[in-house]
């Protein structure tokens, strides 16, 4: 089959970021430092490579874009300072707005300006439309609970009409990205699935990918050791980005199980519960993670403590304000709750809370947020491949 060559890669990567690239002569310091190469002798310097060359599907179907934390160690050590490591990152927006079909992603990486509006826009949308629907009359003494401010049914089918939302676009990219990986390393569904041993490549690959990686940040935590070192404990990134995950999961959970509580008859939403019942002390300990860890991340990224903290996009602040106003906005909520009559504030932290989570399950295909969703997928395929390696070796 003839490759394709897209002259203008490299151009249209740097869009997403990574100015100084074209520096690279490839003289392979980056590939020698970084600590997540491997046996694979060329990474990252190959990916930079592949833009430079005008490898549009080599590039889109590299799983190893996504194995790379941003620990900087190649960045520091490039003699051209052609910063490899923000390279990686701007190759993963690039990848993010290639992967989804409606071109949302690239708009909000690349114009920011744009960007931002579109955002606010969104989270307005939601407030306007609860707004719509709320019962303000009931802010008025007698006080409404809290949850009846805006109605438990209009919460749930908006929550399901954006997860499906989420889902069918989250999907797609996901497909567009196995398929991309899938060609490239040349893995069929019968490799995947087609005998027993195939089956247990699967299956390890999956506890590599989501347990391993994903929930316990084992290559993040022992392989970037350098950062290890240098970086006292409360701010280690794989520490801080693993709160962030745990706690934002604990989250969802204390969601789900409140629903799923209604949907049992067994508690509806908005009942008075004493903070230690499970979901309610799920959320708290969750929120308190998220909290701390997007904070911290907040902060790096503000004071630039680290090489990968130095060059900050309007596409990570995005995330990390979102998620950072769902965390803050749900403590105040948290408060309004264990007083004893609503104060009218609650109504308001209430609405902004929901809008926001909204917001962000449904723009979590376009935003950075997609990295939960593209990084076990590349993991998985990184896994399956490390074993064919191990077994004819
Ligand atoms: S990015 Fe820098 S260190 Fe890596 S191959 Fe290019 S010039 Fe060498
Ligand atoms: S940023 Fe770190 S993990 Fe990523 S390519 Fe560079 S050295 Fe490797």
């Amino acid at each position: 089959m003839a490759t394709v060559v897209d002259i203008d890669l490299m151009a249209d990567v740097q869009k997403f970021g990574a100015a100084d690239v074209n520096a690279c002569f490839s003289c392979g310091n980056c590939t020698a430092l970084c600590p997540l190469a491997d046996n694979d002798a060329t990474f990252p310097r190959r990916i930079i490579r592949y833009a430079q060359v005008g490898l549009t599907d080599e590039l889109l179907g590299s799983k190893e874009l996504w194995t790379c934390y941003h620990c900087g160690l190649c960045s520091e050590s490039c003699p051209t300072e052609a910063d490899p490591g923000e390279f990686m990152a701007a190759a993963r927006r690039y990848a993010i707005a290639s992967y989804e079909p409606t071109g949302l992603a690239r708009v909000l990486y690349t114009k920011p300006v744009i960007g931002t509006i579109i955002a606010v826009v969104v989270a307005l949308f939601f407030a306007g439309f609860m707004l719509s629907q709320a019962q303000l009359g009931g802010i008025d003494a007698p006080r409404l609970a809290l949850f009846d401010f805006v109605s438990n049914d209009l919460i749930h089918w908006m929550g399901i009409v954006v997860m499906a939302l989420m889902f069918l676009a989250g999907a797609w990219g996901v497909v567009r990205m196995v398929r991309a990986i899938g060609k490239r390393d040349g893995v069929t569904l019968k490799d995947t699935f087609g005998s027993g041993a195939a089956w247990t490549r699967t299956v390890r690959a999956l506890w590599d990918s989501v347990g391993v990686e994903s929930l316990g940040q084992k290559r993040f935590r022992d392989d970037c050791h350098d950062e290890q070192v240098v970086e006292p404990l409360w701010r280690r990134r794989w520490l801080v980005h693993a709160l962030t995950i745990w706690g934002f999961l604990m989250l969802f959970a204390a969601t789900l199980i409140d629903y799923g509580l209604e949907l049992l008859g067994i508690k509806e939403t908005g009942t008075p519960i004493p903070i230690w019942y499970p979901s309610r002390a799920l959320g708290t300990v969750g929120g308190l993670a998220l909290m701390y860890g997007v904070t911290v991340f907040m902060l790096g990224r503000w004071k630039r403590w680290s090489t990968s903290q130095a060059t900050s996009q309007s596409s990570d602040w995005l995330l990390l304000t979102l998620l950072w106003l769902t965390g803050f906005t749900g403590f105040v909520i948290e408060v309004a709750l264990y007083v004893t009559t609503p104060p009218v504030w609650g109504y308001w932290f209430f609405l902004v809370h929901v809008a926001i989570a909204m917001e962000l399950l449904l723009m979590l295909p376009f935003t950075k947020f997609a990295h939960v969703m593209y990084r076990p997928v590349a993991l998985f395929f990184y896994s399956l491949s490390q074993q064919k390696h191990a077994t004819a070796a």
